[in-house]
């Protein structure tokens, strides 16, 4: 690094070690010319954990197949030579292992190891800053990041892939429970050291509940396990068999109320030919930014208000092995699914006692001795609680997205300020883009995004 008016100055900067931001430092690396300074802002090292893929548990499994979650839009294969070469599943032969779920323990490790080879065999120079970034401010052509001890560095151009914000616990009185009593879903080890006596009560029914669940189980849990979400709707599984074969294009002509009737009729067609209803969902994901796009703002206001949940759970499915584990646990009672909304939380000494809205306007009464929090991924934009983005929208350096939904961002990344007029140094990657894109959350999107990530801050630094 450089210095310049005291503050190091660098090239270009990634803020957020995650998945996307580790994918974006290793194209900026493999494309930049000799001499290049590029900075990668993470606080919570080790780097490509993310919420996602710090897990160590064995039981948390990656919701894709091995085979399709390379980081590498050009090398598909990817991940699944890594595994290979790793020797990770012995007992699976490549055509097996490609068709498996695998820990996502590994995806860390994977996305670790590319970028040290990429660091090794580029000409350029990443600069690891084990911080967070508080603020971004413009400075002659580029920016001043704040970073969270108060030092500052100077960028050409800048990448925020900050990811994933946790809801807060949305209950009154959350704030009191002592921290036996209230655990967050996404706090892996907090999950694991519940005792597996007590009876838990899991706020949430998705994919951040069957990971609770899964660790639960893993470690013996006797207790009940109530499961509470507003819809009572679980993770559906994948199935095999690929992709139905239909042309799913004139979905994209047609308004919400006739896609959805469109969508239930490919899945009685593809069931009559003996295909699962997931071959569907799989012929139609490469088109979900599509999807979203070319519905009017109203119908994705309804999609918000009224599709969304039973989109989710067709959509983001998990592993069959974990969809049998839930199943099994309902079958035997332990696992009881409650349909409400939690509004109150409190504590009566060892106890929990929650109180809600229930089916059809009853109240809802649990006492348990612990809640783990699985609401999922704060979506909105002036929710989430990162004073990098509080920052950002007090300043007018960004606007909230489309419904309140992460920043606003041009088609190519850019982050649009107050007025919407887009940011020449600023390129956004990841689930605050979700608004604008809707599928911009998982590794095929953001391996896309990373390399375009990189290529827009090359260009606009004037490194190419
Ligand atoms: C539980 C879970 C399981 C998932 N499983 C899969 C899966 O199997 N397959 C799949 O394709 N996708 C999966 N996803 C989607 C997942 O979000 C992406 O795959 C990926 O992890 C997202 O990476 P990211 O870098 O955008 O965000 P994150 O992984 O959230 O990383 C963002 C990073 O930015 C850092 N950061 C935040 N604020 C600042 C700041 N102000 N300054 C500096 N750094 C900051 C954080 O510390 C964090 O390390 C899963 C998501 C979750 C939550």
């Amino acid at each position: 690094m450089t210095e310049s008016n005291h503050a190091p100055t660098v090239d270009l900067a990634i803020i957020g070690g995650g998945a996307a931001g580790v994918l974006t430092a290793i194209h900026a690396l493999c494309q930049a010319r000799p001499g290049l300074q590029l900075a990668l802002i993470e606080p919570d090292l080790p780097l490509a954990r993310g919420v996602a893929y710090a897990t160590g548990h064995e039981g948390h499994l990656l919701n894709v197949p091995a085979g399709k979650m390379s980081g590498f839009a050009d090398v598909p294969d990817d991940f699944l030579d890594y595994l290979c070469q790793l020797q990770a599943y012995p007992e699976l032969d490549r055509d097996a292992l490609a068709r498996h779920y695998v820990s996502r323990r590994h995806y860390a490790a994977y996305l670790q190891l590319r970028l040290r080879q990429a660091q090794q065999g580029s000409a350029a120079q990443l600069q690891l800053v084990n911080d967070s970034v508080s603020a971004l401010q413009p400075e002659g052509d580029g920016l001043r990041l704040v970073l969270g001890d108060g030092s500052a560095l100077r960028a050409g151009a800048v990448s925020v892939a900050v990811g994933n914000t946790l809801r807060p616990l949305p209950a009154r009185g959350a704030q009191l429970l002592s921290r036996a009593q209230r655990v967050e879903a996404w706090d892996y080890p907090a999950v694991q050291a519940i005792d597996p006596g007590v009876d838990v009560c899991i706020v949430g029914s998705g994919l951040s509940m069957a990971d609770s669940v899964v660790s639960l189980l893993a470690n013996g849990h006797r207790g009940v396990m109530h499961v509470i979400s507003r819809h009572a709707l679980l993770p559906l599984p994948h199935a095999e068999g690929g992709a139905a074969d239909f042309d799913p294009q004139p979905l994209l002509a047609m308004n919400l109320r006739q896609r959805l009737r469109g969508l239930r009729q490919h899945a009685r067609q593809a069931q009559a030919q003996g295909l699962p209803w997931q071959a569907v969902m799989d012929r139609i994901r490469p088109l979900g930014q599509a999807l979203w796009q070319s519905l009017s703002a109203a119908d994705q206001r309804r999609f918000l208000r009224h599709v969304v949940r039973y989109w989710d759970v067709h959509r983001h499915r998990i592993a069959p092995s974990v969809h049998a584990q839930l199943q099994a646990l309902r079958e035997r009672g332990q696992l009881q699914l409650h349909r409400g909304r939690i509004d109150a939380v409190s504590a009566d000494g060892d106890h929990v006692r929650l109180t809600g809205d229930g089916r059809r306007g009853s109240r809802l009464h649990l006492q348990v001795q612990c809640v783990v929090n699985a609401t999922g991924v704060e979506t909105r934009g002036q929710a989430m609680r990162n004073p990098l983005l509080q920052q950002l929208l007090a300043s007018g350096l960004a606007r909230p997205g489309p419904h309140g939904i992460g920043l606003d961002t041009a088609p190519d990344g850019q982050l649009l300020d107050a007025d919407g007029t887009p940011h020449p140094r600023i390129q956004v990657i990841g689930s605050l883009r979700i608004g604008s894109l809707w599928e911009s959350l998982a590794i095929p999107e953001l391996r896309v995004q990373a390399a375009q990530a990189a290529q827009w801050m090359l260009a606009q630094a004037g490194l190419p």
